[in-house]
């Protein structure tokens, strides 16, 4: 369910002309429904009213400040992943009580910063990491509470590239290894083992990979509570699956009572991280067309956005939906046509659909690359020196751009020539 629809052949964001924006804005565009926001975050967060409770989005799927802003006013968290995303999470007002941060790769100095920030959790992946963060905290003379990411050995069968929790993958520690770990950390005065966490992948389609994860973490906390660990928070990760194409993945009601009915008596507050699942439906990426070419094998819809925009089609090869944001008005049936459509970046890799049957266009028209609000924006680069997108956020009948356009200016910044160079 989203707030993008047509009002007579028109593709509207809530109240507000698709159309309308591009002009004032420009194209590429990212536009964002306030409405569906509200709506996913509240429908995900329904099941687990009688548990103790947190959800912390996982802001690297979409870190507008003003995405984070919607989310905590509604008493959510955010999930981080650097010392950037934390600056992001505390410049959005996002209360360090309600931080959790997760990665493999901490830095001393990202530590540090989360320390002094004095965040709720790290989710810690392995010994070295352990033996850092208590030489930082204890030089910062802070306790840090950690939960250990364990590495629950379960398939998620969902693309290789998003796949987090088997024994290959790089996140995690095995449960069996984890004991070792929790002890070691029991015994220093600078670490408090307080939870237990688990991510095991991403755009998931089935539950019972979750309730596999969730079902071994609970025999972890049962194993580490009769040693004394006093284990207060499960934090079971992100990774539930929204429809872009044919998937039909658990809706958020039927995870939550799965979730629901193995968590309630383990005596924890249970802390979800999702990411996609809040953001996906409620973003387009909307592009304009510049050319079309026909090849004998191939035709071509060149438009202004490309794989810097959004990498998702190459590096996943994931699917967008296209829809159209005028529709032909001159009645009867659009003729169709089979398309690439591609951007101008000098790569074949520059894709945004390949072989996708569209409703024949013309230069100058406007397309919805849809289900674009997760790992669109944020994963977007400046390759081929393109300034990145403007982000749009429609609230009802107004909208506001939340990031501006970049600029050339911006594509040089801090760049120099040194006095050297003849
Ligand atoms: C990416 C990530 C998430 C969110 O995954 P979604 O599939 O977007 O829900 C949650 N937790 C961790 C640790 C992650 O890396």
């Amino acid at each position: 369910m989203h707030h993008f629809h047509y009002v007579d052949e028109e593709l509207y964001c809530e109240n507000v002309p698709v159309g309308r924006i591009c002009e004032d804005v420009g194209t590429p565009v990212y536009v964002y429904s306030r409405e569906t926001l509200v709506r996913h975050f509240r429908k995900f967060e329904e099941p687990f009213a009688d548990l103790n409770h947190l959800i912390c989005y996982s802001m690297k799927a979409c870190s507008n400040l003003a995405i984070l802003h919607v989310f905590c006013g509604l008493g959510g968290g955010v999930d981080i992943v650097s010392g950037g995303e934390l600056y992001r999470a505390l410049k959005a007002g996002v209360p360090p009580s309600r931080i959790v941060y997760s990665g493999v790769g901490k830095k001393a100095a990202e530590m540090d910063e989360a320390l002094e920030a004095d965040i709720l959790l790290f989710n810690v992946e392995s010994e070295e990491e352990v033996e850092l963060l208590a030489q930082r905290a204890g030089t910062l003379g802070k306790k840090a509470r950690i939960a250990v990411r364990v590495n629950p050995d379960v398939d998620p069968r969902t693309h290789p590239y998003i796949s987090t929790g088997l024994k290959r993958n790089k996140f995690g520690i095995e449960v069996e290894r984890s004991l070792d770990l929790y002890r070691r950390a029991g015994s220093m005065e600078s670490l408090e083992p307080v939870g237990v966490d688990c991510h095991i992948g991403s755009q998931l389609t089935d539950l019972s990979p979750f309730m596999e994860a969730v079902d071994r973490l609970g025999e972890l906390i049962g194993a580490l509570r009769s040693e004394g660990i006093n284990i207060r928070y499960l934090d079971i990760g992100g990774g539930l699956g929204i429809p872009y194409d044919q998937e039909e993945p658990p809706s958020p009601a039927d995870y939550g009572q799965a979730v629901i009915e193995r968590v309630r008596d383990m005596g924890v507050t249970l802390i979800l991280e999702p990411g996609r699942v809040l953001v996906g439906n409620a973003g387009i990426l909307v592009t304009r067309v510049l050319y079309q070419k026909r090849g004998t094998l191939k035709h071509f819809v060149i438009v202004d956005a490309a794989m810097n925009d959004l990498m998702r089609p190459v590096l996943y090869k994931a699917y967008h939906g296209i829809w159209r944001v005028l529709q032909d008005g001159r009645g009867g049936e659009p003729r169709k046509v089979i398309a690439d459509v591609v951007g101008p970046i000098c790569e074949s890799g520059d894709f945004l659909a390949q072989d996708r049957e569209l409703d024949e266009m013309r230069s100058g028209d406007l397309l919805a690359l849809m289900s674009a609000g997760a790992y669109g924006f944020s994963m977007s680069s400046n390759y081929n020196s393109r300034p990145r997108a403007a982000e749009v956020l429609v609230v009802g009948d107004e909208y506001f751009v939340v990031r501006e356009r970049e600029t050339y200016e911006d594509l040089i910044r801090g760049e120099r020539i040194p006095d050297k160079t003849p």
